[in-house]
């Protein structure tokens, strides 16, 4: 005969459809439970996502322990321990403790918590098969026993509430896993973040720092030092502070052991062991280890980080061969790693010593190229520089023989291909009786009238001009944009200028005259006839008595 009314069962039941969450659900719950007065106080246990063990999702204690009801919730109790909750889901029935058939752990408890009868209802229907409750309602009493006609009010009512709490568990459980889900996308995409990242480093400073704050982002560590074998030691590189608070004990530390290398013997320094071992090694907690016998150089590095706790040494690896070593040290409080945390370091530190070879060979390669382009602008200068000397004169700063040749033949191109619209005119000049001057002098004084000449011909030619020295007491100016008349003039002005001056020579103010043939293009010229055309108005001015303009 059912306890519940038909008007109170479809009360009841119109109360869970409208439940929007779990939890609505299991207030509902214990409200029913604790209107049937049946007991001191409850707990509603739930399976957790695994399946491996109820969650304390609900709780009520009697009296005095009130206060604890905080503490218990979320608490989980194992399914395979054979205690009351694992037994009542194993069983999918009632399940009483009393200090008669209460096991010794379960007698602590009613002992501890002033218990009488301790029941586990399970909640679904008695006699479902398979048994599947979605959980565990214990009840509490302090005296006496709850009877079995109450117990079967109790289970009328979870079995109100089954199919609901079912389905609401199962929600919940797919919620924690999507959210989960979510959770480690996100997490996963920061890795690839990072090790992208790390890849794109081209500094290997900057990757011991990207580095060290993805591990102090993973793993509550303070500190991370990185070391690289070099000139056959082990050299540290940096030393870098989760937190800036660290930063003081950071710098000692890294100075003392950048200043004091790690000699590769395994027996010097847990670094070296682990280099040489290429194998982690973890400390749990250094300040259970402290007083035992150690590394001189290890004991003083410790000694500088005052407070060291948990202490993780690895290998940098690059293709699976240690390059350098890195240690992880916490200073306030020990870190636990687990199995996954440590298969993680192991990852990291192969990836660590790749990223670092990598960036070592572009730093490398940078300063190569840095080197190519340094000596590629040393090697232009040089030819450049011999370049100008392969078509400059030494003594006068002029146009040599070949330049002039050169630059006749460019203007004489650009001339013919404009069909006579450009002019060109050329104007031979000669000093006169130069080997008398020498003879007189000396060569020493004829060098220096050969310089002060050529400036003085620069004085008057325009930019567009080309002076060149021709020969040995021969100069030719390239006069482009010029006719016979102008170059005449231009000439006529040079020699005036040369004969009117006299110029400074290591044998005392000198003076001498020059002779100069002039002429310009007509069609058909080349570098011969326009040249040798010039040679016979200089050779005229020369028969005609020397120190004069001649023009053809
Ligand atoms: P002319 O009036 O007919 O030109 O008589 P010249 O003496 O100037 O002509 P010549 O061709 O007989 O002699 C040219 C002289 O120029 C011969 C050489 O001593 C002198 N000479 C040539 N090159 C240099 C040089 O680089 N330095 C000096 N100091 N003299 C030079
Ligand atoms: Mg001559
Ligand atoms: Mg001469």
């Amino acid at each position: 005969m059912p306890f519940l009314s038909p008007e109170r069962t479809s009360q009841i039941i119109s109360r869970i459809v409208d439940a929007e969450r779990l939890d609505d659900l299991l207030d509902l719950l214990c409200e029913e439970i604790v209107a049937l007065e049946v007991a001191d106080g409850y707990l509603v246990n739930m399976r957790d996502v695994s399946g491996d063990f109820l969650t304390c999702l609900k709780l009520r204690y009697p009296g005095e322990f009130q206060k604890l009801e905080q503490s218990y919730l979320g608490y989980k109790f194992p399914l395979d321990n054979g205690q009351l909750n694992a037994r009542t889901i194993a069983a999918g029935e009632i399940v009483r403790v009393h200090p008669a058939n209460a096991s010794s752990e379960e007698m602590v408890i009613l002992r501890y918590w002033k218990i009488h009868d301790m029941t586990g209802v399970p909640l679904c229907p008695p006699g479902m098969r398979p048994a599947t409750p979605p959980g565990v309602l214990v009840l509490l009493k302090q005296d006496g026993t709850i009877p079995d006609e109450e117990l079967a009010r109790v289970q009328e009512l979870v079995n109100l509430f089954h199919a609901s709490l079912s389905r609401w568990l199962r929600f919940s459980h797919l919620e924690q896993l999507h959210g989960e889900a979510t959770a480690a996308v996100a997490e996963s995409q920061r890795r690839l973040q990072f090790l992208d990242e790390m890849s794109s480093l081209t500094s290997v400073s900057k990757i011991y720092e990207l580095f060290a704050a993805e591990l102090f982002r993973q793993l509550p560590f303070d500190l991370a030092s990185f070391s690289l074998f070099d000139d056959g030691q082990l050299q540290t590189r940096k030393a870098v502070a989760a937190k800036p608070q660290f930063d003081m004990i950071r710098r000692e530390w890294e100075q003392y052991l950048q200043q004091n290398p790690y000699p590769l013997d395994a027996s010097s320094s847990g670094s070296a062991h682990v280099f040489l071992r290429n194998e982690a090694m973890m400390f749990p907690d250094f300040q259970d280890i402290r007083h035992l016998p150690m590394a001189v150089y290890d004991r003083k590095s410790l000694a500088i980080l005052q407070t060291p706790r948990s202490i993780f040494v690895s290998p940098i690896r690059h293709r699976k061969k240690p390059i350098g070593a890195f240690i992880l040290c916490s200073l306030e409080k020990p870190v636990p790693l687990s199995g996954a945390d440590m298969d993680l370091l192991g990852h990291l530190a192969s990836f660590l010593g790749t990223a670092i070879t990598n960036s070592k060979l572009y730093e490398t390669s940078q300063a190569q190229i840095l080197e190519i382009r340094h000596l590629n602008g040393m090697l232009q200068e040089k030819v450049e520089a011999l370049a100008e000397q392969a078509s400059t004169d030494q003594l006068t700063g002029l146009l040599n023989f070949r330049a002039f040749e050169q630059e006749l033949d460019k203007r004489l191109h650009e001339t013919e291909r404009s069909n006579g619209q450009e002019l060109l005119a050329l104007a031979l000049i000669d000093i006169d009786h130069f080997k008398k001057f020498n003879d007189t002098w000396g060569h020493a004084a004829g060098n220096d009238i050969l310089a002060e000449v050529a400036r003085e011909i620069g004085k008057h030619t325009r930019q567009s001009d080309r002076v060149c020295r021709y020969g040995g007491e021969e100069f030719v100016l390239i006069l482009p944009h010029c006719d016979l008349e102008g170059a005449s003039l231009l000439a006529g002005r040079i020699r005036d200028a040369i004969e009117a001056s006299s110029f400074d020579t290591c044998a005392g103010r000198r003076s001498i005259t020059i002779s100069i043939g002039c002429t310009d293009y007509r069609t058909g010229d080349d570098r011969q006839t326009l040249f040798k055309r010039a040679d016979r108005a200089l050779y005229q001015a020369k028969e005609n008595g020397r120190n004069q303009v001649c023009v053809i």
